[in-house]
């Protein structure tokens, strides 16, 4: 077999990584193979309709950060259409003493906003003249102290690390967490000057494409995964892969699933079973890896076919941690995507646990629903609590953290690389937790394969 010219791959895990890069992979003409542990497509994304709600039980939403988001939907053909989300899911509200408060988007709001001190905001105003970081392994809490002042970390970083990473802003390294944020001090010396500059600076047609708004699919991202899964041939995806597991041969890599030799072998799987999938690589270099921290997490599901609460006009809630309260957030999800619930009525989404409560999964479902039911009462004004959908969905390895171990993580990956010669590990251990990011990394592994733009 030619490993480069005749490529043959396997995909382990068909969620949005693995289907990505298979739908690219077979588009090319290029022989590819996903082994799957369930039964199902789709990985953490699944929607689920009942009582007139249309929910989800992993992402909800995602945003167009990349070109090559727009590029997938494109590709498919119109067998999926992109919903974006409604003008509301501009809004953020942040839990502050007791009520909401619009998170500022414009100068005027900002100054009048009782989020942050007066001493700084005061100090914002210099944050353009300081000088950018050295150390690239310095944590977001450090950063934001840093630039921007306590009250900033509190009331800003820390509920909005909290919405996308559900982490701990004192762990999350920003070069690997937020990467974007941490160019933009590196680039332009300034959050502020930078996102100026950036605003301004040319934008390619491709770029263009990455416009930052808010997506889901229509009728749920379920119908993505469906769209996906329609362009790969039955005979290229194997379900029910337990203990599946590679040896290394002559010519490349063989499965204890499937009798072909495979050249590349492309993994989007969590970094705990990767030790169990490849046995041959070196433990040294495979702990490294596995030394990768996962928050646990359970989503509550609520809908209300009559809402009676106060008036939901924004993207969600988020709750800082200095706010000492049960839940991380809120989203608001009828109020920015068409037909989740019923007309009057409302969909919303609760998130608990995260690096703020570690413990989550070890309370019972009544237990979990006394805490919403509590907080969702007083923070939503509601006289009853008495939802038409309650659903529990927990996560034991919800989102990567991306924290100190990072640099020799993503090391040890290219190492593995290097040494098992076209052993690809990817998914979300590394290149972003977002479902974007997911699009991207599997898109761009496929051209990487193919050794072509695709
Ligand atoms: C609760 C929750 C909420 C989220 N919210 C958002 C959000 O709002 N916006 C956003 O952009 N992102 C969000 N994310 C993150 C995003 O959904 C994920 O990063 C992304 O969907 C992961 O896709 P993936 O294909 O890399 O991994 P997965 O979806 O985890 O797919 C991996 C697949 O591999 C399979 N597998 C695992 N082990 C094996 C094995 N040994 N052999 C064979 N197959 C195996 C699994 O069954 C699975 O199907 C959220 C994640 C969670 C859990």
């Amino acid at each position: 077999m030619d490993r480069q010219h005749n490529p043959k791959v396997a995909i382990v895990g068909a969620g949005l990584t693995g289907l990505t890069a298979a739908f690219y992979l077979l588009k090319s003409g290029i022989d590819t193979h996903i082994f799957e542990k369930t039964g199902r497509a789709g990985g953490v994304i699944k929607t689920n309709f009942e009582n007139g709600f249309t929910f989800e039980l992993g992402p909800n939403t995602g945003i167009i950060g990349h070109p090559e988001v727009m590029e997938l939907i494109d590709d498919l053909k119109g067998s999926c259409k992109l919903e974006i989300a409604d003008a509301a899911a501009k809004a953020r509200w942040i839990w502050k003493a007791g009520k909401w408060e619009l998170l500022p988007s414009g100068l005027i709001d900002g100054i009048k906003t009782p989020l942050f001190t007066f001493p700084d905001k005061l100090r914002l105003l210099g944050e353009p003249f300081l000088k950018p970081g050295t150390n690239p392994n310095e944590t977001l809490k450090e950063l934001v102290l840093r630039r921007m002042g306590k009250s900033f970390l509190d009331y800003a970083v820390d509920p909005f690390i909290l919405g996308i990473y559900s982490g701990d802003p004192a762990k999350l390294v920003t070069k690997y967490a937020l990467p974007k944020l941490y160019m933009l001090e590196q680039d332009y010396g300034s959050f502020i000057g930078g996102s100026i500059k950036k605003a301004y600076r040319a934008k390619t047609g491709r770029d263009k494409k990455a416009t930052r708004e808010i997506f889901s699919v229509k009728g749920g991202l379920q119908n993505l995964i469906n769209a996906i899964e329609k362009n790969i041939d039955k005979e290229n995806i194997s379900f029910n892969c337990d203990a599946l597991f590679f040896e290394k041969t002559e010519n490349g890599f063989k499965t204890n699933n499937h009798n072909k030799i495979f050249s590349h072998v492309i993994s989007t799987v969590g970094a705990y079973e990767l030790p169990k999938l490849f046995p041959f690589a070196e433990t040294e270099k495979i702990d490294l890896v596995n030394r990768l921290e996962y928050t646990k997490l359970v989503q509550v599901t609520l809908g209300f076919k009559e809402w009676k609460g106060i008036e939901l006009n924004a993207f969600g809630g988020l709750v800082p941690s200095k706010e000492n309260r049960n839940i991380l957030g809120v989203l608001f999800l009828s109020s920015f995507l068409k037909n989740r619930a019923p007309k009057n009525g409302a969909l919303l989404s609760v998130f608990m646990g995260g690096a703020r409560n570690t413990e989550i999964l070890e309370l019972s479902d009544n237990q979990i629903i006394d805490i919403v039911k509590v907080e969702i009462t007083e923070m939503m004004k509601l006289v009853k609590f008495e939802p038409d959908l309650l659903q529990i969905s927990r996560y034991h390895y919800a989102i990567p953290q991306y924290g100190i171990e990072s640099e020799q993580k993503i090391k040890a990956i290219e190492e593995l690389g290097k040494i098992h010669a076209n052993l690809i590990l990817a998914g979300n251990i590394c290149n972003g937790i977002g479902m974007a990011d997911r699009i991207k990394q599997g898109k761009n592994i496929a051209a990487q394969i193919t050794g072509t733009k695709i």
